[in-house]
């Protein structure tokens, strides 16, 4: 299995990085530029946050030590799943340790043998194999395509349905159709989920996420699941809800019940990240003026943007080898972009995953673009 993963150029490697997220790093002992984190509002390393973790780590310690149903749920934790809820506009929210966790907590609880899951066809592997793991059976639509989603659901179900997408794909960095989709699992009574773990503090007036730009709301999607660890710069995840489904998880979704807490101290370090997320909006309008800068310029030097308005700026180059040797020919120039191949992306779509960050400069956009003109022109 390994000597077919390098002979496909398919072999993944990780680098060692020396210091924190942010766009100049040190990684594997070499300055790099950075365009391939998800610390989109550049919180990761932000002062208040980490004094907020510090100041976190002083009163409740590091680890917390137990499960939320034994008495590792502090004040922290309970904080901050109130103003998850109310960021998000929903009754209650649920942290889980990770997004994948939270993922598979879902449908693990909600569904058994007999269900069906319903999935855009490229949605995030953590709710590939969360419907594995719920016993019910996933068929998948067509990436974005309300009318195949229609044609599954026409079919007859013998029990519940689950509808589950990404808000923005991981990937391609493109938005779902979520009030189509919201609409058309409402009709044939099935529950809709949505993974919005991109674009939760990216987008809608206030950073609450995709549902808030599309102007959704919880009777639409009863199911919202966010990540901690992306613009929100920590680490974590929730589900939000209505107070049904919330202790519906609790009573029985296994990686909520058995599993540790999150550390208080990240609770804490959340809390003062959400803070600067509504206090310092021009983060966020920052990081759609360095989209469009990025789109402007790419289009202008013919590059294979794809159809996103997200700070993932994928461009699709098609073959596995072209990707990686754009990737190794950028960081032979000092930037890391990497390059994303089957099976995480579908065959012949292999692509370069730029993500930009609040934390970039337009000189370092500018940069990025100079030397990808001069490296596409040359490879193509
Ligand atoms: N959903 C999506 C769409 C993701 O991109 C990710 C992380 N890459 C996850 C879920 C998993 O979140 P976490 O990293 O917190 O496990």
């Amino acid at each position: 299995m390994l000597r077919q993963r390098r002979a496909d150029h398919g072999y993944r490697q990780r680098r060692i990085l020396e210091g924190p997220q942010q766009p100049e790093q040190v990684i594997d002992g070499r300055p790099v530029l950075a365009f391939c984190g998800n610390d989109y509002l550049g919180l990761a390393a932000h002062p208040a946050v980490v004094a907020a973790f510090k100041a976190g780590a002083n009163r409740y310690g590091v680890g917390a030590g137990a499960a939320h149903l034994v008495n590792g749920h502090t004040r922290a934790h309970h904080r901050l799943e109130e103003a998850l809820a109310a960021f998000t506009g929903r009754d209650r929210a649920l942290l889980f340790s990770t997004g994948y966790m939270a993922n598979l907590g879902v449908a693990q609880a909600l569904l058994r043998r007999g269900d069906r899951v319903l999935q855009d066809r490229l949605n995030h592997a953590s709710l590939i194999d969360a419907a594995r793991i719920s016993g019910a059976r996933l068929q998948r639509y067509r990436h974005g395509d309300v009318d195949d989603l229609s044609r599954l659901l026409a079919q007859p179900a013998p029990q519940d349905t689950l509808v589950s997408t990404d808000g923005v794909f991981s990937m391609d960095g493109d938005i779902a159709p979520l009030a189509a989709l919201a609409d058309r699992s409402r009709q044939a009574d099935a529950w809709f989920m949505v993974d919005d773990a991109h674009g939760l503090g990216v987008l809608g007036a206030t950073g609450a996420g995709t549902l808030e730009a599309l102007e959704l709301d919880q009777t639409q999607v009863p199911l919202l699941m966010g990540t901690l660890g992306k613009a929100l710069g920590t680490a974590g995840a929730f589900v939000a809800g209505s107070d049904d489904l919330i202790e519906t998880l609790i009573q029985s979704a296994r990686t909520y019940i058995y599993t540790t807490a999150m550390p208080a101290a990240v609770a804490e370090a959340t809390l003062a990240a959400l803070e600067v997320v509504h206090q310092e909006p021009e983060r966020r309008e920052y990081l759609h003026r360095l989209i469009r800068q990025f789109r402007t310029g790419a289009a202008e030097l013919g590059l294979p943007l794809m159809d996103s308005t997200t700070p993932i700026q994928p461009l699709q180059v098609g073959h596995t080898l072209a990707a990686t040797t754009l990737s190794e020919a950028l960081l032979a120039q000092g930037l890391l972009v990497p390059a994303i191949r089957p099976p995480t992306v579908p065959p012949n779509t292999a692509r370069l995953r730029v993500t930009l960050s609040a934390a970039h400069t337009p000189d370092q956009v500018d940069h990025l673009l100079t030397v990808l003109g001069r490296l596409y022109r040359s490879d193509s």
